[in-house]
């Protein structure tokens, strides 16, 4: 933090916050503030002005104009896992959205709204009660509301479409207060930027989504196999991807056995490959389409067999916990080509840290079915998604050195890789990085769009698009 930064953290005057929010308002040195800037990524430490506990839009509202008043920084958290961190900033207000969990489904219509609080696990939970779901990500604890405003991949999107496909409106307050409704009819070109364009055009208070009947039992899960069998493994699932019907959806991951009970203690600890599959329809229908991948080889144990969907959403939980500390580079590629497949075993093989892994999202069906001219998110052509993640925790002092091994490995991935990236996998790299998941005719739209509703760049903690 900078001397102008601890000056203004320690000098705001908190107290017409307090008298026009509803939630929280919270101090630094005040209870509850280290826990209230505390995000999923542990190297995250910064210390804000004040955090803003929202209730609901009203709380929303008077924290924008509070802070617009007194030429505040402004973050606006939700479900805190934004790698790069931007939901917390220095001195500035951080408007915090986690107190909102209001949900709200209608089965009969099939749609779902959720207050941008509001975690993957929580809306699950209530769509599942009817057997409906909308496309999310893999992680139960990861916020909608960042990542639906990013595009939104998970198990679903190769039937159902991204996160973005399924969204039908969104409140949100703009940087001059105001509370607006973004959907086809209402501030259409709103509604195709926020779709995309992640926290650039206000603070979203609640999304609608359109729901699917999923599950509740879906036949889903991980294959684990030992590293050393991946290339052939890869070659293997290469072919196997191509011609899969869209209701599969796929994931691959290179790492090292973490120590949780679904895998047999002998292997924790070893280098593993694991491809994990999801059939986004009766789970009988879908045994043949997978029964290639369950046959390859010589798994160490394979979980791919039916299962309550919202088991599947928490397969991964217990192997990304809040507090580690991470490090992103994520690139998109076409189908894998051996030299690709090569270069993704070789770094993997050569991680510096146990918690390290590299994991690949299979992409198309649905998914690339979206046009520049429907979401912001766009680039829907290429064939995976790659993120690689440098994890350690916070009594390593080798730190340095994993980072130093995810951008290693990210740049031997550059000569297989479109120069493009997926927007919610960035960390904080600057605008380049930015344009880079938009390509230039969308980042061009997006200023614009960006020119209308926040001339000034109050939302610019974020991936920003600059005005
Ligand atoms: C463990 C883990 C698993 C993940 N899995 C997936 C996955 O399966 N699929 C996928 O697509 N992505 C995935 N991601 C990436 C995820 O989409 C992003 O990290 C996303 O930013 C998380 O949203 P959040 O609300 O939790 O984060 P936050 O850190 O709260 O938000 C991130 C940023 O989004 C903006 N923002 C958040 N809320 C609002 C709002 N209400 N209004 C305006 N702007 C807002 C802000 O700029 C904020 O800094 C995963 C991330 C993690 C850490």
């Amino acid at each position: 933090m900078t001397t102008e930064m601890a000056t203004a953290a320690a000098t705001t005057d908190l107290e017409p916050l307090r008298n026009s929010v509803n939630g929280p308002v919270i101090g630094p040195h005040e209870e509850g503030y280290d826990e209230g800037r505390a995000i999923w990524n542990g190297a995250i430490d910064r210390h804000p002005a004040g955090l803003a506990c929202c209730t609901g839009v009203a709380d929303v509202v008077a924290a924008v104009r509070f802070a617009r008043d007194r030429g505040l920084p402004v973050a606006v958290r939700s479900g805190g896992h934004g790698v790069g961190g931007h939901a917390l900033c220095d001195g500035g207000l951080v408007i915090d959205l986690s107190p909102m969990k209001g949900i709200r489904v209608d089965p009969a219509a099939r749609t779902a709204r959720a207050e941008a609080g509001v975690l993957w696990g929580e809306l699950d939970r209530e769509t599942q009660l009817h057997g409906l779901a909308t496309v999310g990500g893999i992680v139960t604890h990861t916020g909608i509301a960042g990542l639906t405003l990013g595009g939104g991949i998970g198990w679903l999107m190769r039937k159902h479409g991204a996160t973005v496909d399924n969204l039908l409106s969104a409140d949100l307050v703009t940087a001059n207060g105001e509370l607006l409704t973004a959907s086809r009819d209402e501030n259409p070109e709103l509604f195709w930027g926020i779709r995309g364009g992640g926290g650039n055009f206000g603070v979203v208070t609640s999304f609608e989504y359109r729901l699917h009947p999923v599950g509740p039992i879906v036949l889903a899960g991980p294959i684990f196999h030992p590293l050393e069998n991946a290339r052939e493994l890869l070659a293997f699932y290469r072919e196997f991807i191509a011609t899969a019907p869209d209701e599969l959806t796929t994931i691959f991951e290179l790492s090292v056995a973490p120590p949780v009970p679904l895998l047999p203690e002998e292997v924790h600890g070893k280098p593993v490959v694991m491809v994990g599959a999801c059939y986004a329809g009766a789970p009988e229908d879908g045994i043949e389409v997978v029964r290639p991948l369950k046959e390859f080889g010589r798994p160490i144990v394979d979980l791919l067999e039916p299962k309550l969907y919202t088991e599947l959403q928490s397969t991964f939980d217990p192997s990304v916990p809040h507090g580690w500390h991470r490090y992103w580079k994520a690139v998109e590629l076409p189908p894998l080509t051996d030299d690709a497949i090569d270069t993704l075993v070789e770094h993997a093989s050569v991680q510096t840290s146990p918690k390290s892994y590299c994991i690949v999202f299979q992409l198309g069906g649905a998914f690339a079915r979206a046009g520049e001219a429907d979401t912001a998110f766009s680039q829907r052509d290429a064939a995976h998604n790659v993120c690689i993640n440098a994890v350690w925790t916070e009594d390593d002092l080798e730190g340095d050195r994993h980072v130093a091994w995810a951008r290693d490995f990210f740049s031997a991935m550059q000569p297989h890789a479109g120069g493009r990236v997926y927007l919610n996998f960035l960390g904080d790299e600057g605008t380049e990085r930015t344009r880079q998941a938009y390509g230039r005719r969308q980042y061009e739209r997006l200023v614009e769009l960006k020119r209308t509703y926040d001339p000034t760049n109050f939302f610019r903690l974020n991936q920003n698009i600059e005005p």
